[in-house]
């Protein structure tokens, strides 16, 4: 048999997945029915693999497959045609056969071919005596032989359908786009995915309308996709709720985009007022034959996440985008593992000083990540990603942790400092947050006045009655609040009057802007200003050059951090740092580090 028809009838055989999987009630009635007509003892369903005959059925065979070699079920799925060998041992290939070995005498099998005119394999009859097979026999044969091939492809055509919507699924998309991979190898194609809403959109929807109601959102968007479609052109029911499409070959990209954004509307016009769905559309552009079907599926997923962040709803995949969300991805599911891992992350220090007294007053605690494979992670880059998600919490947890047992050993050790820990929006959300604060103060003996929280402007005004009264409560309980990267906010310097805080952290990037002129220095003065009418002590952040500490000192400012004084350090280090620059003030720092 040819090299490439072989391959290709192989190919169809494992498109099928049907080797090595579970006997099936189905087929075995088929074959006990053979073996009932012949009236012989053996019937099998066997399909030709590329060395071996195995049996999706059987019937008076102990084992499930045979060498391929000199196996008669090969002979018919090679020539895809009936065969029938009345007596083996007068056959001169078959004579000297496994087969023949064990005894078998006589054997018929039927072809089973595919729609497409490839034989998997046969379905066979054998007997222990050599006899004829009259025409009768033969004919049923062949007609249990195509039932059989019913069988498959009923089976094969369940696992293919979504039930819901009654489109093809995920892994017929897959298994068409292979195809178009194998017929059109180097056209260039776009793939879309429709995405219906987001993640929290469709549990709100769950939990208030039921999972009956969602059904028939999914049914309809599914009704809405095919329609804009048309006949021609085939929808795919991906994920329970997405849906993916192909663009004909050929089409104008921009042109097609646009339709794409008319489809959206379809879809807004339906959702109606009871449930609202931002769906969105990702669009990946492929190579047929050289992107692998699951990068096709996956590069479209992601451009349908990034389509949410676009007015338009609809994004096309960028590489640069995406290789940003794998990294992000990484760190969030490997952060969950450095929080129960413990030895990954880490707490430095940085003094804060009182720029009248030029003492060391306090410190802020700053969290340090060594992934195990690569290397120390930027707060800057991890922080905005874990505090989008539910890890926020556990994660200021284990700081407040960490950072009040180090405050505690240093109070112990005679070393008075304000611990300056910086936390979340998420956290503010939390409802049990001030009391999980509270209990923490308990368990480590620390007194609440020796501890701040930092809060960003941004992260109080995503809900300012909420973070306000959660603050407040801690205010209540005796902690210092202070408001951190004051400026880079939107929040309106009125809002300064309603906020708990009582320290104001002006941000790094305002200081360092000093340096430029006398228009950076009056914002910078205008800031503390007001600040102090409203009753705020004031802190500037980032002070790197003597330059700065002096203009901050002119302008009435009260602390200080940054560079100049002190980088972040380890609790060893921070010891070390007091001792040397400021003996006169602590006590020893053997005793705490
Ligand atoms: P932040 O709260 O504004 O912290 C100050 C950042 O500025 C720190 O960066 C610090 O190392 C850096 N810095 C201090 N002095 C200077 C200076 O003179 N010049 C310059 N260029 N930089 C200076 P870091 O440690 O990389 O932290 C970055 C951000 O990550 C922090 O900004 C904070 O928003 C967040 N972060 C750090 N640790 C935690 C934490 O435990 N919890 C939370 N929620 N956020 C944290
Ligand atoms: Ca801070
Ligand atoms: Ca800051």
């Amino acid at each position: 048999m040819h090299d490439m028809q072989e391959e290709a009838r192989l190919d169809a055989l494992y498109r099928l997945n049907l080797l090595d999987t579970a006997p099936s009630e189905s087929f075995d009635r088929i074959t006990r029915m053979a073996s009932q007509i012949f009236g012989l003892p053996i019937a099998a369903v066997s399909l030709t693999d590329r060395d071996r005959q195995w049996f999706k059925s059987r019937v008076g065979v102990s084992h499930w497959s045979i060498p391929r070699e000199k196996a008669p079920c090969a002979q018919v799925a090679e020539s895809a045609a009936t065969v029938l060998i009345p007596d083996l041992l007068e056959d001169s290939c078959y004579r000297t056969s496994n087969l023949a070995a064990q005894g078998v005498r006589f054997y018929a099998g039927a072809s089973l071919t595919t729609r497409e005119g490839y034989s998997l394999g046969a379905l066979c009859v054998l007997g222990t005596e050599p006899r004829e097979a009259t025409a009768l026999e033969m004919n049923a044969l062949d007609d249990l032989a195509k039932m059989v091939m019913a069988q498959i492809e009923l089976q094969h055509a369940f696992g293919r359908l979504d039930p819901l919507s009654g489109l093809p699924n995920r892994t017929q998309f897959l298994e068409d786009l292979a195809d178009l991979g194998r017929d059109r190898p180097g056209e260039r194609r776009l793939a879309m995915l429709v995405d219906l809403a987001r993640h929290e959109q469709l549990d709100n929807g769950l939990r208030v309308m039921g999972a009956a109601f969602l059904d028939q959102i999914v049914r309809e968007a599914a009704r809405t996709i095919t329609g804009a479609l048309g006949r021609d052109r085939t929808a795919y029911h991906v994920a329970a709720t997405q849906f993916a499409f192909l663009a004909p070959p050929e089409v104008d990209e921009q042109a097609y985009l646009a339709s794409l954004v008319e489809i959206l509307g379809r879809f807004a016009n339906r959702s109606g007022d009871r449930f609202i769905m931002a769906t969105s559309i990702g669009v990946a552009p492929f190579v047929a034959g050289e992107t692998t079907p699951s990068a096709v599926l996956r590069t479209a997923h992601s451009a349908a996440q990034d389509a949410r962040g676009s007015p338009s709803m609809v994004s096309i995949y960028s590489q640069a985008a995406d290789s940003l969300h794998q990294r992000r991805f990484r760190l969030l599911s490997d952060f969950g593992k450095a929080l129960a891992a413990k030895d990954q992350l880490s707490l430095a220090y940085q003094p804060r000083i009182d720029l009248a007294t030029r003492r060391c007053v306090g410190a802020e605690a700053l969290i340090r990540w060594r992934h195990p494979q690569l290397g120390e992670i930027s707060p800057a880059e991890f922080i905005p990603v874990v505090e989008q998600t539910a890890l926020a919490n556990p994660m200021t947890g284990w700081v407040l942790d960490t950072a009040l047992e180090q405050l505690a050993r240093w109070q112990k050790a005679g070393i008075d400092l304000c611990l300056s820990i910086n936390i979340s929006a998420t956290n503010l959300k939390d409802p049990g947050f001030a009391q999980q604060v509270q209990l923490l103060l308990l368990k480590h003996r620390v007194r609440a006045q020796s501890v701040e929280l930092e809060v960003t402007e941004s992260a109080i005004m995503e809900d300012v009655a909420g973070a306000s009264a959660q603050l407040g409560v801690l205010v209540e309980a005796g902690l210092q609040v202070a408001i951190d990267d004051f400026g880079t906010g939107h929040s309106s310097l009125a809002y300064l009057q309603k906020l708990p805080g009582n320290i104001l952290k002006i941000d790094q990037s305002f200081v360092g802007d000093m340096v430029r002129g006398d228009r950076e220095q009056t914002l910078i003065r205008s800031m503390i200003t007001l600040a102090h009418d409203l009753g705020y002590r004031v802190v500037g952040e980032g002070v790197e050059r003597v330059e700065m500490h002096d203009w901050l000192v002119a302008m009435g400012c009260d602390e200080a951090q940054g560079y100049l004084y002190g980088r972040p350090m380890s609790p060893e280090a921070l010891c070390g740092w007091l001792e040397s620059d400021r003996s006169d003030q602590f006590g020893s720092c053997a005793a705490a580090a």
